[in-house]
């Protein structure tokens, strides 16, 4: 077997932990997989953004935007937007491979156990795609995310508008009508899942309609912090 990235021969390193215990088959070789590093210094409590600050200025902008009380509780981003990252994103998302989405599979999970454990009856909700998009791509990312995690995945939110957003102002996109619609009431915590954090407005157009509906916490769980 090839590693999912680089291509080269995965060369199995045998020790007696692999012999007794068969885990699961590598994907990526030792090379490529110590490129994966999580981010761990110091973050902002609410985003994941590494900030000396507990809650940085986005965030606190976030807050004062919602009469002091952000609609978010938190985000959790396990790595940061290195060219490493950005690069195996671009191929599994905008160019279809699929398979390698599984790279991400084990510390998605990790980061899960650690971060949202004490949310026993959280449901997991992925941000969709518009359906042109899906279409395009034919599958989205964030169920994918969603689907390594041991809760409940619900698909009640669709999206209506396209998801060009980049080239808009902060404000341009927060007054934009809001691109999805939910079609269901929910009284359980909310973990939504998507690849990307990163300025926080799409998530939060997604939790604004989920605390509308009855949703007592929105959490965010996204793979990169942007
Ligand atoms: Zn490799
Ligand atoms: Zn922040």
């Amino acid at each position: 077997m090839n590693c999912l990235w680089c291509h080269d021969e995965l060369l199995l390193e045998v020790n007696w932990s692999n012999v007794i215990f068969p885990t699961k088959a590598q994907l990526i070789c030792g090379t490529c997989e110590k490129e994966l590093v999580p981010l761990s210094g110091k973050r902002c409590k609410r985003c994941s953004r590494e900030s000396h600050l507990d809650v940085c200025q986005d965030c606190l902008w976030w807050e004062n935007y919602h009469h002091g009380e952000d609609i978010m509780e938190y985000n959790y981003s396990v790595f940061p937007y290195t060219t490493h990252i950005q690069d195996m994103i671009a191929k599994w998302k905008y160019r279809g491979d699929y398979e390698l989405g599984h790279v991400f599979e084990q510390s998605f999970k990790q980061h899960f156990q650690q971060n949202f454990k004490k949310l026993r009856a959280a449901v997991a909700i992925p941000i969709p795609l518009s359906s042109e998009r899906l279409q395009e791509r034919c599958f989205n990312q964030a169920s994918m995310l969603a689907s390594f995690l041991p809760i409940q995945t619900l698909d009640i939110l669709t999206r209506v508008h396209g998801e060009k957003q980049s080239k808009k102002t902060r404000m341009e996109r927060i007054s934009t009508k809001n691109p999805f619609i939910l079609h269901q009431t929910l009284n359980n915590p909310v973990i939504l899942v998507d690849d990307i954090y990163t300025t926080g407005t799409t998530l939060r157009h997604a939790a604004s309609l989920l605390k509308k509906a009855g949703c007592p916490n929105v959490y965010t769980y996204t793979l990169v912090r942007g």
